[in-house]
């Protein structure tokens, strides 16, 4: 077993780590976190300009090709930076990405991929919807009706991450009211600029400069041939091309576990009372040390994840797992990062309150921990504990 990174991957590591102090300090961040409601476009370009958006590309469209694991080294970093920022990049490259490499047409790709490459095409992934995130197969009413030469969407989405934003949105609906809801379903990729959307903000407290909104479909008019996939086939499709959406997520709450870590760390050694640094105090200790054990646990899951993927072997149990202890992680990181910060914990001068906020957001999203939970034990053979069994 090795658990060392190869030379190369020791480079991406080192190049990822000097990005993110150029691009993304933590002053740079603070002003995106007050600011912006997604990364600008100079940034953007940065991202462009070091092959981000082309890493993961098939080759024959102009990409690296590279795997999962040497893409997670990268987004370690991004996620240590900033959250909102890898969710925005990750929206695109996680989903834009891997929707129309596995499941687009030869003209799809041959179209969106470069474009994709050169950072000139941003997508979002659409399929939340207001009656419901967990239960999503139960809860999809948005419905896509084929006429001749064209498709008619109604319908409704709820907190999609980028959409504001995005050139293209790739969204599942219905597109049979008989049949059983597994096999009623279709992705679609809908421009953006078509009539008849409306985007709402959805105001929250974590990840201030990546929105998620809210999309309202009404009589949106498409192509025929806008569809990723088969029809009638998209709930199938969706899982198979998302999972390793999971691992990244897993990451983000890595990145933010080593933020706070390091962060913390670093206050104790410089902070005084009762006559010396706050440091020798075993509690705070005590804070430090699960987190330490939090951030080691969590990345071993994480990058074990992403290499049983590389591998073609089975790795939903680990990376379900890793966003999970990474997600709660994240959430005790901020949580004592803060006490040991005393005041300052919740100041905006310091980063330690952000970290806190956005590790909210992971404890639902994509998945909710309780959700996660039910999963580990149906992968170790317990019966299914929630209902809508009919439909995987
Ligand atoms: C900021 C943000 C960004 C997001 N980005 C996107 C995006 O880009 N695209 C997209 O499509 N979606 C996105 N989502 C949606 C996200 O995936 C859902 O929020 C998530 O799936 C949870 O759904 P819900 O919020 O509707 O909660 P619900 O599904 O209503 O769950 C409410 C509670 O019930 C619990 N629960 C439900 N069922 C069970 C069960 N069987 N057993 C135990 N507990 C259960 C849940 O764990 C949770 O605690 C985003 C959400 C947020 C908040």
């Amino acid at each position: 077993m090795d658990f060392g990174f190869s030379k190369e991957q020791k480079m991406i590591r080192k190049e990822a780590i000097n990005f993110c102090k150029k691009e993304l300090n933590k002053d740079y961040v603070r002003w995106m976190d007050e600011n912006v409601d997604f990364p600008p476009d100079e940034l953007w370009q940065k991202f462009v300009d070091i092959g981000a958006f082309r890493a993961n590309l098939p080759e024959e469209y102009g990409g690296d090709d590279i795997s999962v694991l040497d893409g997670m080294i990268l987004f370690e970093q991004i996620c240590k930076a900033s959250m909102s920022v890898a969710l925005a990049v990750g929206a695109t490259i996680g989903f834009g990405t891997r929707f129309i490499s596995e499941l687009g047409t030869k003209k799809q790709k041959e179209e969106l991929l470069p474009l994709i490459g050169d950072g000139k095409l941003k997508t979002c992934m659409a399929f939340t919807e207001p009656a419901g995130g967990t239960d999503i197969l139960g809860a999809i009413s948005t419905f896509a009706e084929e006429k001749e030469d064209r498709w008619v969407i109604n319908g409704e989405k709820v907190f999609i991450t980028g959409a504001h934003v995005s050139d293209y949105m790739i969204a599942i609906c219905k597109t049979d009211k008989d049949a059983k809801p597994s096999q009623s379903l279709t992705i679609f990729l809908i421009p953006s600029n078509a009539k008849g959307i409306s985007i709402t903000r959805i105001p929250k407290i974590s990840c201030h400069h990546c929105d998620s909104v809210g999309i309202t479909f009404n009589n949106v008019e498409i192509p025929h041939e806008n569809i990723l996939g088969t029809k009638g086939n998209g709930w199938y499709e969706m899982l198979t091309v998302i999972n390793p959406e999971r691992i990244g997520c897993a990451m983000m709450g890595v990145g933010l576990i080593a933020a706070a870590y390091e962060d913390a760390m670093d206050y104790v050694k410089k902070r005084h009372a009762f006559g010396g640094p706050i440091s020798r105090f075993q509690i705070l200790q005590h804070y430090l040390a699960d987190m330490y054990i939090n951030l080691e646990n969590s990345r071993n899951l994480t990058y074990k994840a992403a290499w049983l993927c590389d591998n073609g072997k089975d790795y939903h149990l680990e990376a379900t797992m890793a966003k999970l202890v990474a997600a709660e992680g994240a959430l005790h990181a901020g949580r004592y990062g803060a006490e040991i910060l005393g005041g300052y914990g919740i100041c905006s001068e310091y980063p330690m309150q952000r970290y806190l906020r956005d590790a909210y957001q992971l404890q639902f999203s994509p998945i909710s921990n309780e959700m996660s939970r039910n999963m580990l034990m149906q992968f170790q053979g317990l019966p299914k504990s929630w209902s809508g069994s009919e439909a995987i």
